[in-house]
């Protein structure tokens, strides 16, 4: 973590070493294995002018000068007392892969995230760039220049003159397959003329073509209503200035924010400049991704499906220039434009822009660092925005646009709750998922040739199995979660680590044998679904029907045709989809969220409610929303039912603030784990004491929690233990973090994280 500078001498300087004057390259180097801190290294002589920054090197370690791959991050010329540095060994990369802007971003990242320089490098550039993926050494053969001349009038044998003049004809130098078969010969009479110095060979590195390839139809602009010229001014006031600002663009859900973003873009490609369009990987749809093509031509999309010579392929061309738009999820904002000229960030509110890995950068931080840097503006858009961004937005760093309204003069939809306390109260039978009223609308809505969105967040046909006679909870052996069983496969499965066991008919502890599966996944919602409405096409996705590559799109393109009536699913169906006919959205309990021990469970709750309530009324047929919950009087579900975001935020600010959490305070959170409960949690007690010493002073107003079990206190058999560190500044929080964790050495079978602006709380 330290980025201090060590230099590694292979001898002892003598004195008189320092008088000699002249100078000498020298780069540092960030290596991928052994220790976090840099490393100077000479430039030898036969390398000196092609080591840059961002290039990779081979270099020694060590005594036993063991070689290990690190990346170039700068090269100064130094006195030649540097002589004495150990020197490169190799240069692998001939070209940077880093532009000087991206290098000094990567460096910002592992300073923020508080993780190794490498990790960052190594997620910047994708593995397919990294292993050249697509691309070959391939040998071109010419005629030597010296022997032009003279080859014609040269005794040849027939085959040899047959190469010669079929080299002679070739408009590009061909390799040595290439040039045999257009001699209709061997390679053997090519491999001669080789030896004889008459055909000169070089070696090269190709691309196999992947281009970004150009769309065909090309859609005029609309013409821009009164919100969205405001919001589109307010963009282009900012790329006028030259100068880097955040626009926030809170619009409702159908407000024509992507309108704006794409005449904003417009704008840009026209001074010859690229833009980047980050969305969540989700919404990556070809409805999404064909808006933009339709209207810029070559759009380079970054999924997370591409393959490594794909990958590759796109990264070359948006590094030549030639993609004026790069439409991608999270990762897309490391795209090498080089001539950036508008980041924009759609949904900003949504999670999925977080990494959570290392490491753990959010991309709306990293956008904003690149932007900043690139001088370029930065949208953020959404119609419900974290309240990260709304804090930013009313305290005046961010500029605020607002779209109150829908296109086209369209209402928002009618939202109403159901009570389902008092619906299982009425009911003798064992309540179904959908209740009474919700079956009534559901009815309504497909007489009258509409369709219908159903979300429930829980795949699976049962939640919950658990043995009524002795209480035994059917729960994974490795990790702390209850198992849900999955009919279709009759197992009992792990939402986390996929273990699996049959579903048991009996109870595996007491072998009573009216074991009771309860709790509502998707697979029990479909079922009844089925049985409700007998010859209705309904469709489910969520992860378990979704596995296929493609079968995202598949589903979508059946209920976009109107084959398919009803579409029920998780979280997935709840964002950014865009269909006319969609009269009724029903929520079947918009309260699995928020008893979560999460101080974002209100937010949650609040911003999904809202999104999946936008999937209706979005043509001339309008539409209404129902929503069931057993919490119909909570702050946030009656806020999403009024389309009230400011009422929502207005509640749930001051009970931040009151309790410290963001957006009123920096947060890191430390997450130690292991197979040993008591030696994980000594560790964390010590790293605990650390973190309260380096925060101590009072002036840092910070607070430190725990070491407490984490809420999932074990996953895959390793115990986890969980601090929090609090502090309003966050520079001296992460300083502080960073001194008390450098050089901390856990027990072997011990590892610990640190997620700084953590949004997994569990
Ligand atoms: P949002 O991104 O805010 O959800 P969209 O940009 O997707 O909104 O707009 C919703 C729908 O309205 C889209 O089908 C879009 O083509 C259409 N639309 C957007 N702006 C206009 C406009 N100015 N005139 C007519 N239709 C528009
Ligand atoms: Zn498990």
């Amino acid at each position: 973590m330290s980025q201090k500078q060590h230099t590694l001498f292979d001898t002892q300087p003598e004195p008189w070493e320092q008088d000699d004057q002249s100078e000498q390259p020298v780069a540092s180097v960030v290596l991928l294995q052994g220790p976090s801190q840099q490393f100077d290294y000479r430039v030898p002589d036969a390398l000196c002018g092609r080591v840059e920054p961002g290039c990779r090197l081979r270099v020694p370690l060590g005594k036993g000068n063991r070689l290990v791959t690190g990346y170039c991050v700068r090269v100064e010329y130094r006195p030649a007392g540097s002589r004495r540095l150990k020197p490169i060994s190799e240069l692998i990369d001939h070209r940077s892969l880093l532009s000087p802007a991206m290098l000094r971003l990567t460096e910002w990242i592992a300073d923020r995230y508080l993780c190794d320089w490498a990790r960052v490098l190594e997620t910047v550039v994708p593995a397919g760039v990294r292993g050249k993926a697509g691309s070959r050494l391939t040998t071109l053969l010419s005629i030597a220049p010296e022997k032009a001349d003279r080859w014609p009038t040269m005794k040849l044998p027939a085959k040899q003159a047959a190469v010669m003049k079929a080299l002679a004809r070739s408009a590009q130098p061909p390799t040595p397959a290439e040039l045999a078969r257009r001699a209709h010969c061997t390679q053997a009479p090519v491999t001669s003329l080789r030896r004889k110095g008459l055909i000169r060979s070089q070696t090269v590195r190709q691309q196999q073509q992947q281009s970004v390839e150009p769309a065909t139809v090309c859609q005029p602009h609309l013409v821009l209503n009164a919100d969205q010229r405001r919001a589109l001014d307010a963009i282009l006031a900012t790329l006028n200035s030259r100068q880097h600002k955040t626009v926030l663009i809170h619009g409702v859900t159908g407000s024509g924010k992507t309108e704006v973003y794409i005449q904003a873009i417009q704008e840009v490609i026209h001074f010859g400049r690229q833009a980047i369009v980050l969305v969540p990987e989700i919404s990556l749809t070809p409805q999404t991704v064909e808006r933009f093509r339709s209207r810029f031509g070559r759009v380079a999309v970054l999924h997370s499906h591409l393959s490594d010579v794909e990958r590759h392929g796109h990264w070359q061309q948006i590094a030549a220039g030639e993609v004026p738009v790069v439409v991608g999820a999270r990762s897309a904002i490391f795209a090498p434009t080089p001539r950036l000229g508008l980041i924009v960030l759609d949904e900003e509110h949504e999670s999925s822009f977080k990494q959570e890995t290392a490491p753990r950068y959010h991309a709306r931080e990293v956008a904003i660092a690149r932007a900043a840097a690139e001088e370029v503006p930065l949208i953020l858009g959404s119609a419900t925005p974290s309240l990260e961004s709304w804090n930013r937005a009313q305290t005046g760093h961010y500029a605020l646009v607002e779209m109150p309204r829908r296109v086209l003069g369209r209402a928002l939809p009618m939202v109403g709750t159901i009570d389902l306390r008092a619906d299982q109260r009425r009911s003798s039978r064992p309540p179904g998922a959908v209740s009474r009223q919700m079956h009534g609308a559901m009815r309504a809505a497909l007489d009258e040739g509409g369709q219908v969105i159903l979300l429930l967040n829980r795949r699976g046909f049962s939640t919950h199995i658990q043995c009524p006679a002795c209480g035994h909870v059917l729960r994974c052996p490795d990790c702390d979660i209850a198992l849900t069983h999955h009919r279709t496969r009759q197992i009992a499965l792990c939402h986390y680590c996929d273990h699996e066991v049959p579903a048991p008919t009996a109870c595996p502890l007491c072998d009573f044998a009216g074991i009771r599966y309860s709790g509502l996944g998707t697979q029990r919602l479909e079922a009844e679904i089925r049985t409700r409405f007998p010859g209705v096409p309904c469709l489910r996705m969520d992860t378990d029907t979704m596995q296929g590559r493609g079968s995202h799109e598949r589903a979508l393109a059946a209920f976009r045709s109107g084959k398919v009536r009803i579409l029920l699913g998780t979280q997935m169906i709840a964002k950014g989809l865009d269909f006319p006919d969609v009269t009724l959205v029903g929520v079947v309990n918009a309260d699995t969220a928020l008893h979560l021990p999460d101080f974002r469970a209100a937010e949650r709750t609040f911003h999904l409610v809202t999104q999946v309530a936008g999937r209706t009324g979005r043509g001339d047929k309008g539409g209404r929303v129902l929503v069931q919950t057993f919490d119909p009087d909570h702050p946030a579900i009656q806020a999403a039912v009024r389309h009230d975001y400011a009422a929502f935020a207005a509640g749930e600010l001051p009970i931040r603030q009151m309790l410290r959490y963001p957006p009123f305070t920096a947060m890191v959170r430390l997450v130690v784990r292991g197979p040993r409960e008591q030696v994980a949690g000594e560790f964390a007690a010590e790293m605990a004491e650390r973190l309260r010493a380096a925060l101590a002073d009072p002036e840092l107003a910070a607070r430190v929690l725990g070491p407490a079990p984490a809420p999932f206190a074990r996953l895959r058999g390793k115990y986890r233990f969980q601090i929090q560190a609090q502090a309003p500044d966050d520079e001296q929080l992460r300083r502080c973090v960073r001194q008390a964790t450098t050089g901390l050495s856990a027990p072997d079978d011990v590892q610990w994280i640190v997620d700084v602006d953590p949004l997994d709380m569990l």
